[in-house]
């Protein structure tokens, strides 16, 4: 498929021949793609914002209906494109066909599900509400007031390399964006750009065939974090929806905090997801267990949000160490997303490997130097209170058994948590009862707490929470995923009195 390599910007691919560039990267065989891409200018951007700001007084107006018919005439040119995008993507990310199948599946499904909450005005969101008025009130009147709301303006989106479709160009904030009302200007992950140009075709051939304003949706190119920086400090932009890491997010926060407007940045970032199993597992039950956290782990090559970083694990079960040393050590190694994902993987098992206080126990198979191989190590639950640096998430097939002597030691390690997207508790019902003050003590530390079942995999639906307390995301009450995505895009509006 032939491709521009060019940022888009409100209908028009941009002729930026003279520009830097960069090429796309095929992690799979650790070297450049002939695919070309130009670096967005900063004229380029002054020239998104201000379209986008055009746009949006005109966006805003449309009625739900024909937003959701722009929503569901994106979803049909995703389709449209085929097995090209699945090929398109296999090649800069390595992950494999049937992942990115699911994960296309996923994101026109939830580009179909905020059309179908447009078609219903909303309604199941249950948002607005009215305070009927009442002149006879003494000692005076109550007016009659009706909550209502409204877009919050244009939106600056930035996506992860890890989920090329969901959570990037076209993924949720995009998709929750466009529902609310709000012209999306996107900053395209440089390790898909090809990825983010097909995705940007859908967009474009919508706009079109919906007669939707121009400006409304935007996609830059880039490499450098400049333009990021410039993006997010333009006083149009009022709302950034962010996927990626804590240190992308605290930098990004750094500008934003020196505007003279504060705006919201909804930030989805990284977790360690802490697996907890409680007492009372037989040697079997065990066994399984482990297997099934190693499989989770390997899932995605480690490379999930959700991934299980940490587990803690009763000092006693010996059954469970061995089966997840049996397992990790023939798992397959593979590459990881990006070079710099993979620098910073090996650098930070390297910091592991040297730390007294933690062993690894267990290696897979490396069989390419620029493979990363899966790594389990063990530490007591003391020493995971005591060094921060085992608390941390690592992006990569790395986890950390954590082990626990009581019910005390695993009370003072849960409260050592940071925030988390999401915990597990593994144990019989008997025991969970049992253990309900350690539950509610989680329940502070995470967005979703999921019982007997591993966190990789995130359902898209109504009550789907996907966020957490801080540093898990940068807005605890806010969700990335399902439809109550829209809220961050919208603002509380109300009215007093009639016209
Ligand atoms: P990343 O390196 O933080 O990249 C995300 C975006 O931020 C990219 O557009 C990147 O552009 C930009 N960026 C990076 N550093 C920046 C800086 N200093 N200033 C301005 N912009 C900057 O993240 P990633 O490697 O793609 O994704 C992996 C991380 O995302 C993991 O921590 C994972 O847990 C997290 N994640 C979270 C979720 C969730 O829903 N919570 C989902 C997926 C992934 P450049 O590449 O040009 O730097």
């Amino acid at each position: 498929m032939k491709l521009y390599g060019q940022s888009y910007i409100a209908g028009n691919w941009q002729n930026n021949q003279q520009g830097d560039t960069f090429n796309s990267f095929c992690p799979g065989t650790n070297e450049y793609l002939p695919a070309m891409f130009f670096e967005a200018t900063e004229a380029q951007v002054r020239r998104a914002t201000a379209s986008a700001d055009r746009a949006f007084k005109s966006y805003r107006r449309i009625s739900n209906r024909q937003r959701a018919q722009f929503l569901s005439t994106i979803a049909d040119e995703v389709t449209v494109l085929g097995d090209a995008l699945i090929e398109t993507t296999m090649l800069e990310t390595n992950l494999p066909r049937q992942r990115l199948e699911g994960e296309r599946a996923r994101t026109i499904g939830q580009l179909r599900a905020f059309a179908e909450v447009l078609e219903q005005e909303l309604t199941p969101l249950n948002l607005n509400c009215v305070d009927e008025g009442d002149e006879t009130r003494l000692p005076i009147a109550k007016p009659h007031t009706a909550l209502t709301h409204i877009p919050i303006g244009v939106v600056a989106v930035f996506g992860a390399s890890n989920f090329p479709y969901a959570f990037s160009t076209l993924g949720g904030d995009t998709a929750a964006a466009l529902a609310a009302g709000c012209p999306v200007i996107v900053k395209a992950h440089p390790a898909h750009p090809a990825t983010n140009e097909l995705m940007t075709k859908a967009i474009d051939k919508a706009i079109k065939q919906c007669g939707i304003p121009d400006g409304v949706f935007s996609m830059l190119q880039g490499s450098q974090h400049p333009l990021s920086h410039q993006l997010v400090k333009d006083p149009v932009v009022k709302a950034v929806g962010f996927t990626g890491s804590l240190a992308a997010a605290t930098a990004l926060l750094k500008t934003i905090n020196d505007r003279k407007e504060p705006i919201p940045l909804y930030g989805e970032l990284g977790s360690v997801n802490p697996q907890i199993v409680l007492t009372g597992q037989d040697a079997h039950q065990q066994s399984i267990l482990a297997t099934q956290l190693v499989n989770s782990l390997v899932m995605g090559h480690g490379q999930f949000c959700t991934s299980p970083g940490i587990w803690f694990v009763p000092e006693e079960d010996i059954d469970f160490e061995r089966a997840a040393i049996n397992a990790v050590e023939v798992a397959h190694s593979d590459t990881l997303l990006t070079t710099g994902i993979l620098q910073t993987y090996k650098k930070r098992t390297d910091m592991l490997r040297q730390h007294p206080n933690i062993a690894l126990v267990a290696q897979g198979t490396l069989s390419k130097q620029y493979h990363a191989a899966v790594q389990l190590y063990t530490c007591s639950a003391d020493d995971f209170v005591q060094h921060k640096l085992l608390q941390e998430e690592i992006f990569g097939p790395c986890a950390i058994v954590v082990k626990y002597r009581d019910e005390e030691a695993l009370v003072h390690a849960v409260e050592a948590l940071d925030g988390q997207l999401t915990a597990s508790v593994y144990g019989s019902a008997d025991k969970l009862h049992e253990q309900a003050e350690i539950i509610e003590s989680l329940s502070y530390k995470v967005g979703r707490l999921i019982f007997n079942q591993a966190p990789t995999g995130v359902e898209v639906c109504m009550s789907m929470n996907h966020g957490g307390p801080f540093p898990s995301s940068t807005d605890v009450k806010s969700t990335s995923v399902g439809t109550r995505a829209i809220l961050r895009f919208l603002r509380p509006l109300c009215i007093q009195g009639g016209i």
